[in-house]
């Protein structure tokens, strides 16, 4: 199958283009405008139920609609296109918009960029003690993007191969120096976007500097999902076996970090060919999305994923809470459904499912996960604990917040039985500006994100 892109510029060319209204068409121009737009032809003819597309997860999952902006920001747009308005005026108010939509949460630009001889190094970010992110600046797009999210791609205009080697011998390098370090992630956008001849020359550079604590090798990637003709019938797609095999055949674990959103996009062929493809090389695959209104804030629908995934020989891994940041009113599910849906699903599959972790909140301070909502002592509180900490010695510390139905996020919480603030607050705000004033000196260009 040839891998087929369709965006705001060209979406007219997709089949089931006359079933969108007027309206609708109006509406994707007008919000793709601010959040990224782009689909292709796996999602549209093997994904979407064109039959009843209007709430189908995977058209709602990929296309822009009216409701995912705020009414007052979508009238101005639509009025600035309709009158023709002047590109470098509507990029202005655009850039307002997104701004005000927290392009950057969790201080993920600021924080956890680390410093080798005294050199920023973009591109890496290192926050928990052993695992440490790497996004390779070729895999900073996707075959498709979802509505939800707010990682447009940042385009450098490098030549590719030169540019992959310079990053890798950068990443070896603080690889050993850090022997705490377990675990590299190569994430985006998608690293699976990437040739694999690129993907090749990070994987060897690692591989050849032999780095002894080094045991894990993870990809991020909505691929499996959105392109699962990544592994079958791109030019080569043989050679992105080949190296995962090279990988396993290391001893060093081999981790598809693979992200679902909807069990629909695990019961076509392609995807189920694709899953055995890279189980074959060795590699294991484990599974995450977070959780969304509109797509997956259903127990069925996650009882259904993980059941199917684990039939498949994948793992199920973490159910997030959708990030404070994009079109999240329209997406956002509170804390208290986040806990129901993971709870509800959790209790009807067997144990071999359960090895999900959830749901879970990736913020400055951690990633935090809602064990449950108790009353202790007549107050009603969220029980929380750190799954990841940047002190990991804060994890395994169950902790109190006032309950608070509403609440969508961290910071609508406030802590339980009247204090101030949470245990490791103080803490997290020392690190945090221990970390900004090391900035200050040499405030240079930013990570990608
Ligand atoms: C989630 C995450 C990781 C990986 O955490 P695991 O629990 O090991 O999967 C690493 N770094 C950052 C910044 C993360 O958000
Ligand atoms: S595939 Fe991942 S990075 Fe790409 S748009 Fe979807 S959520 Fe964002």
């Amino acid at each position: 199958m040839k891998y087929r892109a369709f965006t705001k510029n060209n979406f007219d060319g997709i089949r089931a283009f006359n079933k969108l209204s007027p309206d609708q068409v109006h509406a994707i121009r007008v919000v793709s405008e601010v959040l990224p737009f782009k689909t292709n032809n796996y999602v549209v003819n093997e994904l979407i139920d064109w039959d009843h597309f209007e709430d189908d997860p995977m058209f709602i999952l990929n296309f822009p609609r009216k409701e995912m902006l705020e009414p007052e920001h979508f009238s101005k747009i639509s009025w600035m296109i309709e009158k023709n308005t002047d590109r470098s005026e509507l990029a202005r108010y655009v850039h307002q918009v997104r701004i005000s939509l927290n392009p950057h949460p969790a201080g993920q630009l600021e924080h956890n960029v680390p410093t080798l001889k005294g050199e920023k190094l973009t591109g890496i970010q290192h926050k928990y003690r052993e695992t440490m992110l790497f996004f390779p600046s070729q895999g900073q797009t996707c075959h498709a993007y979802c509505t939800f999210c707010f990682r447009w791609p940042q385009f450098t205009g490098m030549s590719e191969l030169k540019f992959a080697m310079k990053q890798a011998n950068l990443l070896v390098d603080y690889l050993r120096v850090n022997p705490a370090i377990t675990d590299i992630l190569l994430t985006g956008g998608d690293p699976m976007v990437m040739k694999a001849s690129v993907l090749e020359r990070y994987i060897d550079t690692m591989l050849k500097a032999d780095i002894p604590h080094l045991k894990t090798i993870r990809i991020g990637t909505k691929s499996l999902a959105f392109w699962p003709y990544r592994y079958l019938t791109d030019p080569d797609s043989q050679d992105i076996l080949r190296v995962f095999r090279k990988i396993t055949d290391r001893g060093i674990n081999m981790a598809v970090m693979a992200h679902f959103s909807h069990q629909r996009e695990l019961y076509t062929d392609a995807v189920s060919e694709a899953v055995k493809q890279i189980r074959r090389t060795g590699a294991q695959i484990r599974t995450q999305s977070p959780v969304l209104r509109h797509i997956n804030d259903d127990p069925d629908v996650w009882a259904t994923m993980w059941r199917r995934q684990v039939d498949m020989g994948m793992i199920p891994y973490y159910m997030f809470v959708a990030r404070d940041t994009g079109a999240q009113a329209y997406f956002g599910v509170s804390l208290e459904q986040a806990h129901e849906i993971f709870t509800g699903a959790y209790k009807r599959v067997s144990g071999v499912c359960r090895t999900v972790r959830g749901p879970s909140m990736s913020t400055g301070p951690g990633k935090i996960r809602i064990e449950g909502i108790a009353e202790i002592r007549g107050e009603k509180v969220f029980v929380l604990n750190f799954i990841q900490g940047r002190n990991p010695d804060w994890v395994g510390k169950p902790f109190f917040a006032a309950y608070n139905p509403h609440a969508e996020w961290l910071d609508h919480l406030e802590p339980a039985f009247g204090e101030r603030e949470f245990f490791y607050e103080e803490e997290y705000n020392r690190l945090i500006e221990e970390d900004l004033s090391e900035k200050e000196n040499r405030r240079k260009s930013v990570a990608h994100f």
